[in-house]
């Protein structure tokens, strides 16, 4: 196999992933529409076309950097994020204000690490994104995790928030495995392996132990589901969502919107994590009703 046949597999696993990231992250969006509340309990599908927010944007700088120079560049990353910034995506008001100033000239090292009162942010926005990187990596979860980890430090500098990225990134390279996907207790014990000790890590240990609860909702109440926001808040809740539905798309959506909070974001991380694996594709008309990832992404390639 060639170099370029290596990053063209690359690139179509974490587009794979990317679209499976959009179409959760699409879908979720609609039920935070009051009307729309109904069908999710019925699992129904609200009308398309579904437009994505902040999670697909930013991971299409993420797919887009890794094409462009076949790692994480900081720079690059900070200054993709701040160039395609739409500030009608549904970005949180910190991250808004930080891409707007690095794009005006601003250092991200500074404005990063100068977020709440310097402690960088532990949002889960690090996390939402990465799950591409994670099936770019599917041959190799310690980098994906290495990777996540310099990626989370262009906007999100909080350990939390670190480990968050570094958690969904092990996650979908697990899920990409050549093999097939793992057993549940197989993902979360891979990731929890690759983590270190944090807030994250101990809610993810958590959702080893209750993989075997069948309330959604239960779970939820106990781990979080992205109510607050917070890397910690989200990640374990996602990834126990994930496990239990690796290779089922509909099933790991429904599992996951159905537990409410940040919703269009958990189901961005469970979606690109199970759509990394190539059983976990989304249906194919879930994908004709979701919109295209950015365009600036795709023509580069296709
Ligand atoms: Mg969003």
């Amino acid at each position: 196999m060639t170099v370029d046949s290596a990053s063209e597999r690359r690139f179509e696993r974490a587009l794979a992933s990317l679209r499976g990231l959009s179409v959760g992250d699409a879908l979720g969006s609609q039920f935070f529409v009051p009307v729309n509340y109904p069908l999710l309990k019925q699992r129904l599908l609200p009308p398309g076309p579904w437009q994505w927010t902040d999670d697909t944007e930013m991971a299409s700088s993420v797919l887009a950097v890794l094409a462009a120079h076949g790692r994480v560049d900081q720079d690059a990353l900070a200054h993709s994020f701040a160039e395609h910034h739409d500030f009608d995506r549904g970005y949180g008001p910190a991250v808004n204000r930080l891409l707007r100033l690095v794009r005006e000239g601003g250092d991200w090292r500074e404005l990063a690490s100068a977020l709440f009162k310097g402690q960088g942010s532990w949002g889960n926005g690090s996390a939402m994104r990465i799950a591409p990187l994670g099936a770019w990596y599917a041959d190799d979860p310690e980098q994906a995790t290495h990777q996540a980890e310099i990626s989370s430090y262009t906007t999100h500098q909080h350990r939390e928030a670190v480990v968050g990225a570094m958690a969904v990134a092990a996650a979908a390279s697990l899920a990409a495995a050549p093999g097939g996907p793992p057993k549940p207790e197989e993902l979360l014990d891979g990731v929890i392996a690759l983590v270190p000790r944090s807030a994250v890590g101990a809610g993810l240990r958590r959702a080893r132990d209750m993989l075997d609860y069948q309330d959604a909702g239960t779970v939820a109440a106990v781990l979080g589901n992205g109510r607050r926001t917070s890397a910690h808040d989200t990640v374990p809740f996602a990834l126990w969502s994930a496990a239990r539905s690796l290779g089922d798309f509909e099933e790991a959506f429904w599992l996951t919107a159905q537990a409410g909070g940040d919703v269009d974001t958990t189901c961005a991380i469970v979606g690109g994590v199970v759509a990394a694996g190539t059983a976990g594709a989304p249906p194919a008309d879930w994908l004709a009703q979701t919109e295209e990832p950015p365009g600036w992404l795709l023509p580069a390639r296709h």
